[in-house]
């Protein structure tokens, strides 16, 4: 309310049910905006805040409590909790929306939603500030400035708040379990489903659910950058490459690991490893206050360069690789991106062109890689491996806080848990 200033009214909605097929419906998640400003978890909810010059209120709009509907649904949380136990100021049935709307909105000069996001709420919109300037009798004034509350709520979700980074460890923390119980479950014989299965055990019995869908991609799966099938042998001779996170009370984890499907990295694949796993530790020590956004990505590529002509799979000079991004065949994606409530969070990466600086208490991941895949150019003795490496960084004035930097990657590690 701070940020609208004076005489305005911020109006944000939930997130709406969605049918999976048939009358089953997926399972309800909350928008995050909406929970980032509510911390509640109903469809059929609208926040009201509203600012003039002497005070600012907020008023939750949300569903009545249906005696029937909590026979088959259970327990809803109602206006009076709205009020006692979330401390909204006033809570209102939704079903009186349409009837309280324009009272909220008269006299406001602006009008803060999401513009263009949602058609039929955009009718309504318009629906309720028509009906102001139809009030009979009255001298009401309809907002005039329509202003996106994207950009408000999208950069302060940008700086995570105490409470916010403890989400972030603990869904780091799962994540991490969950990792390692792949790890040791894995053998050659078994499916990329099965560690899907260990994975979806691991993060049910701490109450969390994926932040995303799981890559779990053995030999040259792993070099498909969005493999979701999961679905075929794990081979004994082949690296498999797993992305998997954990979302925790609405906060996302994102966490990469490759390893060896036997346990044991062959010589080749150490050797590519630990050109990815050198790169990510270069990237990390560069998540400080005051760099540019791309500054871990600029060292990461060119760590990655160095090491692809090391091992002979490019060939040229350094200058060469950078300038012709002679790696981008090898690697083609940023090194990171923020994290939050959303794995891909909000947030902007540049602006007017400028990459935005890294400040105290962002989140984001880093995660470079190497994908030599089967059709590649690249010696043939090479093709097939895919190695990413990914963890969750917090930015502090210390320096970088791996958030799960509860999980192995260095190669011993890794075949020391894999083998005990
Ligand atoms: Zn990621
Ligand atoms: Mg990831």
């Amino acid at each position: 309310m701070n940020r609208v200033g004076d005489d305005a009214v911020i109006v944000l909605k939930s997130r709406d049910e969605k049918l999976r097929n048939g009358d089953a419906q997926y399972r309800y998640r909350q928008d995050s905006d909406f929970y980032y400003l509510t911390g509640f978890n109903e469809p059929d909810a609208l926040l009201v805040l509203i600012t003039d010059d002497q005070h600012q209120s907020d008023v939750l709009f949300c569903r009545e409590k249906d005696p029937d509907k909590m026979i088959w649904d259970g327990p809803m949380v109602g206006t009076e909790s709205a009020v006692s136990d979330y401390g909204f100021e006033r809570a209102y049935y939704i079903n009186e929306v349409d009837q309280r709307m324009p009272g909220f909105m008269q006299d406001r000069e602006r009008l803060v939603f999401k513009l263009g996001e949602d058609e039929s709420f955009d009718s309504k919109i318009s629906q309720w500030v028509k009906n102001i300037e139809h009030r009979k009798g009255q001298k009401s004034r309809a907002p005039d400035e329509f202003v996106s509350v994207n950009p408000m709520i999208h950069d302060m979700r940008l700086y995570k708040s105490a409470a916010e980074i403890r989400c972030l460890k603990k869904s780091a923390e799962i994540a991490v379990k969950a990792h390692q119980r792949m790890m040791q479950a894995c053998r050659p014989g078994l499916f990329e489903y099965d560690l899907q299965a260990e994975y979806l055990h691991e993060l049910t019995r701490h109450q969390s659910q994926p932040s995303y869908l799981p890559i779990i991609g053995g030999g040259n799966n792993g070099c498909i950058l969005h493999y979701i099938n999961n679905n075929q042998p794990l081979r004994d001779g082949d690296l498999v490459l797993i992305d998997a996170g954990a979302e925790f009370d609405y906060y996302a984890s994102d966490i990469t690991r490759t390893f060896p499907v036997n346990g044991r990295f062959s010589a080749r694949q150490k050797d590519l490893y630990a050109v990815v796993l050198q790169a990510q530790k270069d990237a990390i020590a560069e998540v400080k206050i005051g760099n540019p956004w791309n500054k871990p990505h600029q060292i990461a590529v060119k760590t990655l360069s160095q090491g692809l002509l090391d091992l002979g799979i490019l060939s040229g000079s350094l200058e060469q690789v950078l300038e012709e991004k002679l790696y981008q065949q090898y690697y083609m994606h940023m090194t990171g991106h923020w994290l939050g409530l959303d794995v891909h969070d909000v947030g902007d990466y540049q602006v007017d062109d400028l990459w935005i600086e890294l400040e105290k208490d962002m989140v984001l991941t880093v995660e470079p890689a190497l994908y030599i895949g089967e059709h590649t150019e690249a010696p043939a003795e090479w093709r097939g491996i895919g190695i990413r490496i990914e963890d969750d960084i917090q930015v502090t004035p210390k320096g970088p806080q791996v958030l799960s930097s509860g999980l192995v990657k260095e190669i011993d590690d890794i075949e020391h848990i894999m083998n005990n």
